[in-house]
């Protein structure tokens, strides 16, 4: 047993989650109001048995330690610690290494934090005038001190002397980044001078880094060397592809109105949270990245990117935007006028602001707008430019029946042929370069026909052990269509060698889908099974058992019939004979079932 199983076993999950919400205990179930997304009704359930989790609304599930990440906006290593010392588990030091201890790097950026916070407060000339500036942009005394905002030194020295009092050695603070070597190489000095300091803090509320603006032209007179905005570099505490401004003081707010709003500025998101709209954050200056799309991911499915209407349409930000299409979210674009960012629409009238959040476009019908404003209607190749921007896109997205929405706009909107348009569609590649066949549609038909049997049969052998032996001893790995089969494969393996499927979530070498599908089908299992009898159980698992063996072999049948036809048309008299043989085979089959 390794140490993930151990925990897990000296731990209880409805214990643990009883520790943060309100379970209702039903039978063997455990119901509870999901806490991931706001509902009347109880759609969130434990399985005691199974030690997981399955929210029939939101459709999040795990186990304990997704439940704690989830629920804490913590990393897997983090949740497993708390776990850890709760099952009083020591965890062993990854492969021998001794894990390096941070905890002065994260000191010193905390007294940074205090040096620059207390900088900004004192009573003298210069933090008079940056406070008064802040002001000036709408920022109140109450943000400034949430967000912990601050102001740097005025001479080269002044952090660096200060933390060298406390007894930090220059290589700690070269490490913290938050001094630079000399460029004749005698000494160090300041990374940041005469700027307001914004803090970036993690998702545990650490300060990892700061970034910083240039005061120059607004309290300074001097012409600034460093640019507008100058940032801590990478560090061990922090990596900045990870790090969203304001995060950790808008996740609730975020997970409660179950979207998040994405600016660009550091003072535009100060600005929005003090607004009804406080579930905000921002990144400045580059592209969403993988982990912050899958940190959001963890509050919210909803995005809305609010952009200065030039941004919106460039690289970094429609790199932003692909990437959460990969993700799955939901994304929408908030256009704001030429030239505004929130902050000072803000200032001008909330209501416009409140207004253009509520007509945030999807992102989808927002590219159309953009690209087909463009498009002079009386000229072939501007119609044509459009297309293939926009055939890519709509390439992308996975649902048939939106792809034809969009067609249809286009071909309205362009006065092309629909079936041009479809024709033209098939021979794109999507913009992701996502795997989709052309057999897409009729495969979709067939899977929603297959999906709710080969699930309740699935849902049925995880609640009984005794429907799981006849499952593996009466139906064969190929009448598992995927994305099923996979899953099914894997617990014939499993369930051979052990007999039984304890610890079959940790032990089994699941990958997300299959991890996410065997949860979602235990917990149903339970939750539509409990209340049924033996018999009535039995009799329904015969039915599905014998309308699956009937699909099977019609699919199969529909197959060799295909392969007839060709065979007669191309006069292969010996196939044909062989394929009908095998018809009338399936056939007896099929009388039988
Ligand atoms: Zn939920």
């Amino acid at each position: 047993m390794n140490y993930i199983e151990e925990i897990k076993n000296n731990l209880d999950i409805i214990e643990i989650i009883s520790n943060y919400i309100d379970l209702k205990q039903t039978g063997n179930n455990f119901r509870a109001r999901c806490p991931f997304h706001n509902e009347k009704t109880a759609s969130f359930m434990v399985s005691r048995e199974k030690q997981i989790f399955h929210c029939f609304g939101c459709d999040k599930g795990g186990d304990v330690i997704s439940f704690l990440q989830e629920y804490e906006g913590i990393s897997f290593n983090e949740a497993l610690k708390i776990l850890a010392e709760k099952a009083n588990i020591v965890l062993p030091e990854y492969s021998g290494k001794r894990k390096e201890d941070y905890s002065r790097i994260y000191e010193i950026n905390k007294l940074a934090t205090e040096f620059y916070k207390k900088k900004l407060t004192e009573n003298k000339e210069i933090s008079k005038k940056v406070l008064e500036y802040l002001t000036k942009r709408k920022i109140t005394l109450e943000s400034i001190r949430k967000w912990q905002l601050g102001l740097s030194g005025e001479f080269w020295d002044e952090l660096y002397n200060y933390l060298k009092n406390k007894k930090y050695q220059e290589e700690e603070v070269l490490k913290a980044g938050l001094i630079l070597k000399k460029r004749d190489g005698k000494g160090y000095v300041d990374r940041f001078r005469k700027r307001l300091m914004f803090p970036l803090m993690d998702t545990q509320g650490r300060v990892v880094a700061f970034t910083s603006r240039t005061l120059s032209g607004i309290v300074y007179d001097e012409e600034e060397r460093g640019g507008k905005y100058v940032n801590s570099p990478q560090t061990v505490i922090y990596d900045k592809s990870k790090i969203l401004y304001g995060w950790c003081l808008t996740k609730n707010f975020i997970r409660q109105k179950k979207y998040i709003i994405i600016v660009e500025g550091n003072m535009d998101a100060i600005v929005v949270s003090q607004t009804k709209t406080n579930n905000v954050v921002a990144v400045s200056g580059t592209a969403l990245t993988t982990d912050q799309i899958k940190l959001i991911k963890r509050y919210t499915e909803n995005i809305i990117f609010a952009f200065d209407g030039d941004n919106a349409g460039s690289r970094a930000v429609f790199r932003g935007i692909s990437l959460g299409w990969k993700e799955e979210m939901n994304l929408k674009v908030l256009v704001l006028p030429k030239g505004k960012d929130p902050a000072e629409l803000i200032k001008e009238n909330k209501d416009n602001w409140y207004k253009l959040l509520k007509n945030s476009l999807p992102v989808m019908d927002y590219y159309f707008q953009r690209i087909l404003a463009g498009v002079d209607l009386s000229r072939a190749d501007h119609k044509k430019i459009a297309v293939q921007k926009l055939l890519p896109i709509v390439k992308f997205l996975k649902n048939s029946i939106e792809q034809i929405h969009y067609l249809k706009i286009l071909s309205n909107k362009l006065d092309i042929p629909l079936n041009i348009l479809e024709k033209d569609l098939e021979n794109t590649k999507s913009f992701l370069d996502n795997k989709q066949n052309n057999n897409s549609i009729y495969n979709d038909k067939r899977k929603e026909i297959n999906r709710s049997l080969i699930e309740k049969i699935l849902s049925i052998s995880f609640f009984k052990k005794e429907f799981l032996e006849k499952l593996i001893a009466d139906i064969e790995l190929d009448m598992i269509i995927e994305p099923w089969k996979s899953l099914y494969e894997k617990i014939i393996i499993y369930y051979t060698k052990y007999q039984n499927l304890n610890n079959f979530i940790d032990k089994a070498e699941l990958n997300e889908e299959e991890r996410k599908t065997w949860i979602e089908l235990s917990i149903l299992g339970e939750k539509d099974n409990i209340n049924i009898t033996d018999k009535d159980l039995q009799n329904n698992w015969e039915l599905l058992i014998k309308k699956l063996k009937k699909d099977y072999l019609d699919n199969q049948r529909d197959k060799l019939i295909k392969e007839l036809k060709q065979a007669e048309i191309s006069h292969k008299k010996e196939l044909e004979n062989k394929l009908v043989h095998k018809i009338n085979l399936i056939n007896n089959k099929i009388q039988k079932v």
